[in-house]
């Protein structure tokens, strides 16, 4: 793991220096899946060497990757301050197949409960699958009373909580919003949620892999009941999606999958379940491979420090936020709260439609960002409300509803945030010249 100064320049990532048209590429689009670590890819590697199923203590093989399985649920409880009373689920393959099964499992867990508070900040994979399960969703608005965004107010959540307190099941909310980089003040408002007998669910997402975070509390009322995260953004791509919860809460979740592995007995007519939460909730074959490379991943980070990643991340991303709005006719969005941020900014160009100006930053200078409405339509739509009522033509509407977010991660320089500085001016001084470059297709998409 002795590879802190590459990392930062970011050779020991696959692809990040990668050519893109006759250009070194720029890669800011970390928040939708970072670059895969190499030093974590090539210990997976060595690890297949060695590698069986689980659920044996007889040969070799089945001795090493059961030991590799505890050992990475171990550690990756640890790296988010979660060793004592939690325990960890493997799930798909990113954040959303975990918050599913958490949105079934604590449904039917207080079937009395049907309310459910989300904030308006949330990707979708943490807004439906609370819809789903026969929950009222109550949505905590972001904005004031002058519709300027506001962020996370606790005040507002705390009103709901007392209105709704009798149906109150849990709150959820993203530890750092895809669309802002706004962190959420996700400690406060699990003690809320407690004082009124409701759970925290927190969407790690963007969060896990950019900023330390501590599970267990000194005050067990400002715990997180439940966290999830992605291995995919988290610098490991192809492991799991990740459920960390209090092992006494998760031992009352009816499982979601049955099969070998979560039962303790099974006889002709009846079975009963295993007593573990781990074995309860993995029934058949693990992604040992994938769990071993994510725990490796998340080591690495470890050795860097995660304070040293997320102040670096941190004056990178006020960087690019400056540098974006030096620029003439660019608009960056909810920049009007000045909490902290991870590095994920939202952005147009005045008069350029979102994919168009996507496509630009990627055919001309080898740019990689992402555009649309980044699975957070009802957060997006609300910042674009003021700009949509200055489009005169009503066809060229949906050319609009959306934005571009660069977005960075460990192997991020000032150097990449110039790069697209530079783009974004060339682009502006000669759009016309760029729009005339490309056709529109009859359903609204662009062509070169
Ligand atoms: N929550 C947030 C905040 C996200 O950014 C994403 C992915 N864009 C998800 C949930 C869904 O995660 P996944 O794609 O790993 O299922």
């Amino acid at each position: 793991f002795n590879c802190f100064k590459k990392a930062f320049i970011g050779t020991d990532f696959m692809c990040a220096n990668a050519q893109g048209k006759n250009l070194p590429r720029t890669y800011l689009d970390s928040a939708a899946s970072t670059l895969a670590l190499l030093p974590a890819q090539q210990a997976t590697q060595a690890f297949l060497k060695y590698y069986s199923n689980t659920h044996s203590s007889v040969h070799l093989s089945a001795k090493v990757s059961s030991g590799v399985v505890t050992w990475a649920h171990q550690s990756i409880l640890s790296f988010f301050g979660a060793e004592q009373g939690y325990s960890a689920i493997f799930h798909g393959n990113g954040a959303t197949s975990p918050l599913n099964r958490l949105a079934k499992g604590l449904s039917e867990l207080r079937r009395d409960k049907k309310t459910v508070l989300v904030s308006l900040m949330e990707h979708h994979s943490n807004d439906l699958p609370h819809r789903a399960h026969g929950n009222k969703v109550i949505h905590i608005n972001i904005y004031d009373s002058d519709g300027e965004f506001q962020g996370i107010d606790l005040k507002k959540i705390e009103l709901l909580c007392q209105q709704h307190q009798q149906q109150l099941n849990y709150i959820a909310v993203t530890a750092a919003s895809n669309v802002s980089g706004h962190i959420s003040p996700i400690y406060d408002i699990a003690e809320i949620a407690h004082k009124y007998g409701a759970y925290i669910v927190v969407d790690g997402a963007q969060l896990a892999a950019h900023a330390p975070i501590e599970l267990a509390q000194e005050n067990p009322q400002r715990s997180i009941d439940f966290f999830v995260f992605s291995g995919h953004k988290t610098y490991a791509p192809g492991s799991p999606g990740v459920l960390i919860g209090k092992t006494q809460l998760l031992s009352q979740l009816k499982p979601e999958f049955y099969g070998g592995g979560m039962v303790a007995q099974v006889s002709k007519f009846d079975f009963t379940l295993s007593e573990q939460v781990f074995d309860k909730e993995h029934a058949g074959t693990l992604n040992i491979p994938g769990i071993f490379m994510l725990a490796t991943t998340l080591e690495f980070l470890r050795q860097i420090g995660m304070p040293v990643i997320y102040q670096k991340e941190c004056m990178l991303t006020q960087y690019l936020i400056n540098t974006l709005k030096q620029l003439d006719d660019i608009k960056v969005y909810a920049d009007s709260v000045k909490t902290q941020r991870i590095g994920a900014v939202s952005f147009n160009i005045r008069g350029l439609p979102h994919e168009l100006l996507a496509l630009i930053l990627n055919d001309y200078f080898a740019i990689a960002v992402r555009n649309d409405c980044f699975c957070a339509h009802p957060f997006v739509r609300e910042c674009l409300v003021d700009e949509l009522w200055d489009i005169e033509d009503e066809d060229q509407l949906p050319l609009y509803q959306g934005m571009v977010r660069a977005s960075i991660g460990l192997y991020s320089n000032k150097g990449d945030i110039d790069t697209l500085s530079e783009a974004l001016s060339t682009i502006i001084k000669q759009k016309a010249y760029y729009m005339a470059q490309y056709k529109r297709t009859k359903d609204n998409h662009f062509v070169h």
